[in-house]
């Protein structure tokens, strides 16, 4: 029998391939549920690799799933691959400027998600392949960005016959995430009115831009009174015109709604449609609502986190280049001189002398090109933004880990983000990862009790809660394609 290491050699061998795959995902950035070429990539490297493929998975065009093997344990790859809107950014320069304005950019690293979670399917496939009993699904998950595509695929129990799932997310820093992330809602508010000469015969008119304007009012008096770390966002979509000599007969909002737990979200969702009939009783106009989306919480496995860390350890982090090195500093150097928040926010979990020492002496690195100690703590830290790998956590044991792929202080979403979606550090950090989560899958597959223990881990945290599922009505849609 093989050291269990052997097998991430698969992903070594395809290197090149992998990374030119990842930068062909970044080369065609689609948003939210138009991914059909970057889908189309993915898929079709997973066939050629030998994976059984099912395109168009739970009524969604560009989700699918690729598998291998048979029988338990059953072990899923989550994989993204969707762009953010307007994030349009060269490769490789220090400035922000866009390969074409208004466009589409890789803004989250989504690129480098999907195929990172591919290689990790791919090292598992030829684990099993040498006589090991199991199956490996690599999940293709569009609309990750505001979309919650696996909320949608959740709904459909595609993810309930997994012993777990293993995904990971670019970052600054590789470390196993421990925290938990907010549960949405998103909900598009309509506001219908009658129009009429705003000088000549106001009397006649019903304004739906004045119903909106006192539903923001009401819910940012609403903030007082929520749940503390709840968060509520609005978006103006609609205000009815240009013309303020008419009273304007419709007006609408998306209104993104969040809590730490998916219940608490659930019952400041209904607030704030309280809030938004009161606006329409204000004014004598009429209000409709429709949910667009939502997501859960992310609930943490410390069992699968352990697993991950060990994971992480024996891979170990990839050694870099003089020229990277600088080129982590011009980054760092384009992002001014604020703290690292990313950093900082790691500093704060640890307690243990010696990790904070350690951390802390840190601080000051060009490219932080160590592992973030873990130290599993009881306390379940909500971090201030959502995922919809929480639906899939609430459906299977689910563990998350992050690997550096940009350069210290490179903030989310941003033109740096974009720029170094390429790089050499970037597909570093990539490789580094699906080796990262091959390696922990195949402990887990050496070990059914772990699996098992993790199982009732998830049992007990969620303690008789119900995963509050997106009506099957709902189609998913991304902003964008709402009108
Ligand atoms: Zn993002
Ligand atoms: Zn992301």
């Amino acid at each position: 029998m093989k050291e269990l290491k052997e097998y991430l050699k698969v992903i070594e061998e395809a290197k090149e391939d992998l990374c030119g795959l990842s930068d062909a995902v970044w080369e065609n950035p689609e948003t939210a549920f138009t991914e059909y070429r970057s889908a189309q990539l993915l898929a079709e490297f997973l066939k050629k690799q030998g994976f059984r493929v099912k395109e168009g998975v739970c009524g969604i065009e560009t989700a699918f799933t690729a598998s291998f093997g048979s029988g338990r344990p059953k072990i899923g790859f989550l994989g993204e691959f969707d762009a953010l809107s307007g994030m349009s950014q060269k490769a490789g320069i220090l400035e922000k400027e866009a390969i074409r304005e208004g466009c589409s950019g890789h803004g989250c690293g989504h690129n480098l998600l999907g195929v990172g979670a591919l290689a990790a399917a791919m090292a598992l496939k030829a684990y099993l392949e040498d006589g090991h009993e199991g199956t490996v699904i690599y999940y293709g998950c569009p609309g990750e960005e505001g979309g919650s595509g696996k909320a949608f695929m959740a709904r459909e129990g595609i993810f309930d016959e997994l012993d777990c799932a293993i995904t990971w997310h670019p970052g600054t820093m590789n470390m196993v995430c421990k925290d938990s992330s907010l549960a949405n809602f998103q909900l598009l508010y309509e506001f219908e009115g009658k129009s009429a000469h705003a000088a000549g015969c106001p009397e006649l008119g019903r304004s739906a831009l004045d119903a909106l304007e006192l539903m923001n009012v009401g819910c940012n008096f609403l903030r007082e009174h929520m749940p503390e770390k709840a968060r509520v966002h609005y978006a103006i979509t609609d205000t009815g015109g240009y013309s303020p000599n008419v009273v304007q007969s419709r007006a609408s909002a998306v209104y993104l709604v969040r809590a730490p737990k998916q219940q608490e979200a659930y019952e400041l969702m209904e607030r704030v449609n309280r809030i938004a009939q009161g606006a329409a009783l204000m004014t004598d106009t009429k209000m409709s609502s429709r949910l667009i989306k939502s997501c859960a919480n992310t609930v943490p496995n410390r069992v699968l986190e352990k697993v991950m860390y060990q994971a992480m350890q024996d891979v170990g982090v990839p050694e870099y280049t003089e020229e990277e090195y600088e080129l982590a500093v011009a980054y760092r150097n384009t992002a001014g001189d604020g703290p690292d928040t990313g950093f900082e926010n790691v500093v704060e979990d640890h307690l243990q002398p010696e990790n904070l020492q350690f951390l802390k002496s840190h601080r000051k690195d060009r490219l932080y090109d160590f592992i973030v100690p873990y130290e599993p703590v009881h306390l379940v830290k909500a971090m201030g933004g959502s995922t919809d790998v929480g639906d899939v956590s609430w459906q299977c044991p689910t563990v998350q880990i992050n690997t550096a792929v940009w350069a210290p202080k490179s903030p989310g979403h941003s033109w740096q983000v974009v720029a170094q979606g390429k790089s050499s550090i970037a597909h570093k950090g990539m490789l580094y990862s699906g080796k990262c989560m091959a390696l922990g899958a195949m402990m887990l597959m050496e070990s059914p009790e772990i699996l098992a223990e993790a199982g009732e881990e998830l049992k007990a945290e969620l303690n008789g809660q119900t995963y509050i599922a997106i009506p099957p009505e709902i189609r998913p849609a991304a902003i964008s394609q709402l009108k």
